[in-house]
């Protein structure tokens, strides 16, 4: 199966502290730190721990990258051994429309489009 090309199913665009009940399973004290960004559509966490730019909280006696948090609660399971990849290249960002799951190597073909380092 070809997960890159896999597309995120559409999520309307609620802001997430009006919508607790859009998805069942993120705590309430998770929605009231993300700040939607209507500009680009992101959905920024603003839960001051951050590390390598992504945002991190633990949730049942686990640490979680949000951003992964985010797209397991809303899209599902992240497949075995792939990461989850920032489309809008904002790493504090955690709206699943913008984050698909790919490989290492994705990462490192989407930085050198965007003329970064990985
Ligand atoms: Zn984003």
């Amino acid at each position: 199966m070809d997960w890159e090309l896999r597309e995120i199913p559409y999520i309307p665009g609620v802001p997430p502290k009006y919508s607790e009940e859009l998805v069942e399973g993120i705590p309430r004290r998770f929605w009231d730190k993300v700040e939607m960004e209507p500009t680009t559509g992101c959905w920024l966490w603003s839960g001051g721990w951050m590390s390598e730019g992504y945002g991190k909280a633990s949730y049942q006696g686990k640490e979680w990258g949000m951003h992964r948090f985010f797209y397991t609660k809303i899209v599902g399971e992240i497949p075995e051994g792939l990461m989850i990849l920032h489309k809008c290249d904002t790493p504090q960002c955690v709206n699943p429309q913008h984050l698909r799951a790919g490989t290492q190597s994705d990462n490192m073909l989407d930085a050198r489009k965007k003329g970064r380092y990985a």
